[in-house]
């Protein structure tokens, strides 16, 4: 996960279209009020350009002066101003314009970068371990620097310039025309992309700050698993372990396979808590305190051995959605061709329509493969399967080694941030890179101790440090924190070489989320690799594939929970925070019985809707069904090859559109055909 450049990315890069191309759109009505420059006029305009720069510019002129009429408001100027802007402003000339995009380029790296600089620092408090967290560090933590930033410039009129001399392409038009660009016309799509909607600063701070209290709730969400009791007063988990919700709960869920005497009865209490989390039955007192034990099956609190009243949350949870959706929808008037975060998200953040997705998804979860490997599972567990099989991990390549022992190992290896910085270089050694590009790209790569489950922060400008937020316990990094810091040192290292070695800024990054997923799930599968286990499996490479097939199970059902959440949503913009629960209740009961409930057993189950991503990173949980396809279809690309140089060959194209990406790197749009293959071979 990498929940800070998502955010960067909502806040700052919405790569969205212009009111004027279509001013029929859904929105006419809000939009109308908006616009200030009729079309009649910019069309004039744009002529008599035209005739003074001659007709080879013609495409360029009706855009950009539609561009900038439809960004026109009427404190930027009268009628008259806006056409000497248009006809000064305008530059015909190709070195001229190559010199105008290199300035517009390098200033708004130098804004973007340190703008992101001083968010990280003022952060710190409550990202990173340390002193409590104050209301002071909260106010600060929820404060976004840059949300004026655009408003600044379209006052002073750079805005326009950039949306007067680069035009905007549709996702449509980028997947038509983009074959053929050069990588300068590319970074000048790019540019055209960087102003073409004119959101209200005072939405920005607001959805700034709904993310930032989400985050604040989710970071905090931990259950004191040795508090935990059965109907015999039993405790099954040791005493100081305290996992956040759900990604601990899942993991610890997860290593409970090993445990072949008391692994079904954890896992069992630990799908109990996660119930009790999703319809907000928890007692609020069961949340990250230690003072009472709980038994999450009768629900009753106890101290001290005696029964104690409880309340419970309350609807907390889905209160944090419905503050996401309620700042999010605030944005549509203003992005209107792009009318709802939904097809923000996709057509706009992922560059990846909806319906495409959700046919990919659907597709996947009725292929005949999934019953055929849940039968395997159900072989291998030798019982029936439960809801939370989706997890099933027995696929994994593992050493004869316990959890406990490599615990001792990682603990040892990872005393502290420092130690793991340190090793950073023999991580990339170990995966092909040569000593001097580890080297050059760990230079870059900063760790620090994280208050959450850890996540990764890229630089937003050249030569700035990208972040390895990770959770070390005092005793050390247990092995599940170290599986966590691999995959996101991935992203990381993706983070480095998009950044630094991309040769346009305007292109540096990755076409969406799911691509630095794909890198940072390579990273992570390897981690006992790098622990120096040696993979002596000779079905690696089935197992591998089972894995991935049951983990895109898994996730695209999640996936499709958060997407129909927010389609619910929009249906009910005024519902209350019980009736949202009931919704995302009933809508992942549904798409249980839909493509579950027919291969796993049980009915009406909503452990979907567990993931803690659907409150606090809206929209964000398809990117890693995409990035395990995107993954998996990578690797089939670097058999035989150098990890290293391939991901330097494919990573350094930077933001392009996801499917040219693809094509160009592993000469196909991204499918489920290959892992559907590999799986289909695996189970023969
Ligand atoms: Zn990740």
């Amino acid at each position: 996960m990498k929940t800070n450049k998502i955010k960067v990315l909502i806040l700052l890069c919405l790569p969205l279209s212009l009111f004027a191309i279509q001013p029929n759109s859904i929105n006419a009505e809000t939009t109308k009020k908006n616009i200030y420059i009729e079309k009649s006029l910019a069309n004039n305009v744009a002529q008599s350009i035209v005739s003074e720069v001659g007709e080879t510019s013609r495409f360029r002129v009706d855009r950009g002066v539609a561009q900038v009429a439809a960004l026109w408001r009427k404190e930027d100027g009268t009628s008259e101003e806006f056409k000497a802007f248009c006809k000064t402003g305008f530059v015909a000339d190709e070195t001229k314009l190559d010199t105008l995009f290199g300035k517009l380029q390098r200033n708004l790296e130098i804004i973007s970068g340190y703008y992101h600089k001083i968010d990280l620092q003022l952060k710190e408090p409550v990202q990173l371990t340390g002193a409590e967290i104050t209301p002071l560090d909260e106010l600060f933590g929820g404060y976004d620097i840059s949300s004026h930033m655009d408003e600044d410039l379209f006052a002073n009129k750079i805005a326009f310039v950039t949306a007067l001399n680069f035009p905007y392409y549709s996702l449509d038009e980028k997947t038509k025309q983009g074959k053929l660009w050069t990588r300068k016309q590319w970074a000048y799509a790019r540019m055209g992309d960087r102003f073409t909607t004119r959101i209200p600063s005072e939405i920005l701070q607001h959805l700034s700050q709904v993310l930032a209290t989400a985050d604040a709730y989710i970071s905090g969400y931990n259950i004191c698993m040795g508090n935990l009791q059965n109907a015999g007063n039993e405790k099954l988990f040791p005493k100081d372990m305290k996992l956040i919700s759900h990604w601990g709960l899942r993991d610890e869920l997860k290593s409970d396979y090993s445990d072949k005497k008391r692994g079904k009865e954890k896992q069992e209490m630990i799908y109990s808590v996660m119930k009790r989390i999703i319809d907000q039955s928890i007692p609020a007192d069961a949340i990250n305190n230690d003072k009472v034990n709980w038994n999450p099956v009768t629900n009753i609190l106890y101290q001290d051995g005696k029964q104690v009243p409880s309340k419970p949350e309350d609807n907390k949870r889905y209160e944090m959605l419905l503050g996401n959706f309620k700042a999010n929808k605030e944005m549509d008037p203003y992005t209107p061709q792009l009318p709802t975060a939904l097809v923000r998200n996709f057509e706009g953040n992922m560059e990846i329509p909806q319906q495409d997705i959700e046919t990919l998804f659907k597709g996947f979860l009725v292929s005949p493969e999934v019953k055929r490997v849940a039968t395997l599972i159900q072989k291998k567990l030798g019982r029936k399967l439960r809801p939370y099989d989706i997890w099933y991990n027995g696929f994994k390549a593992k050493p004869d080694i316990s959890e406990a022992e490599l615990n001792m190992i990682t603990s040892k290896k990872y005393p502290n941030p420092k130690a793991v910085e340190a090793d950073l270089p023999e991580i990339l050694k170990k995966l092909g890179w040569s000593a001097d590009r580890a080297a050059k790209i760990t230079s870059l790569v900063k760790v620090d101790p994280a208050r959450g489950s850890g996540h990764a922060t890229g630089a937003t400008m050249r030569n700035d440090y990208s972040h390895l937020r990770t959770r070390i316990a005092p005793n050390g990094m247990d092995y599940k924190g170290y599986n966590i810091a691999v995959h996101e040192f991935g992203h990381n290292t993706e983070q480095t070489i998009t950044m630094n070695d991309v040769d346009y800024w305007m292109l540096s990054g990755v076409p969406n989320t799911a691509f630095t997923e794909a890198v940072a799930f390579l990273f992570q599968k390897r981690d006992l690799e790098l622990l120096g286990f040696k993979n002596t499996n000779a079905h690696a490479d089935n197992n591998l594939a089972l894995d991935d097939f049951w983990s895109c199970y898994e996730i695209m059902g999640v996936a499709l929970l958060d997407i129909a959440t927010w389609e619910w949503m929009y249906a009910h913009p005024n519902a209350t925070a019980p009736e949202l629960k009931e919704a995302v209740i009933s809508k992942s009961k549904e798409i249980w019985n839909t493509y579950y409930a027919g291969v796993m057993g049980g009915k009406d189950e909503p452990i979907l809707a567990i993931y803690s991503h659907m409150i606090d990173s809206p929209l964000y949980l398809s990117n890693y069904p995409i990035g395990y396809l995107i993954s998996f279809q990578v690797e089939g690309q670097m058999k035989g090859k150098s990890m290293a140089d391939e991901m330097q060959r494919m990573y350094t194209q930077g933001r392009i559109i996801p499917q040219l990406w693809m094509n160009n790197s592993v000469g196909g749009n991204i499918s489920t055909e290959p892992l559907l293959q590999a799986v289909r071979k695996a189970l023969e």
